[in-house]
């Protein structure tokens, strides 16, 4: 079984010091598979997220 680990950049779940950072830890299931993302990549993955919306979603086509 392997260890929980961040599935951007493989950092151990369980090397984690920090309280506060390990509660920070995302897990989202994908395809059945629990993934963890530490809250450095968490936050990037968001930011990734936003970036592919499609540009109609920010500039709409206007009234006519
Ligand atoms: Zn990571």
């Amino acid at each position: 079984m392997t260890a929980e680990a961040c599935g951007r950049c493989g950092a151990q779940r369980a090397a984690e010091r920090d309280p506060a950072v390990l509660l920070a830890w995302v897990s989202e299931r994908e395809d059945g598979a629990q993934r963890w993302l530490c809250p450095r990549c968490a936050r990037d993955h968001v930011r990734d997220i936003e970036s592919k919306l499609p540009t109609e979603y920010w500039s709409g086509p206007g009234p006519a």
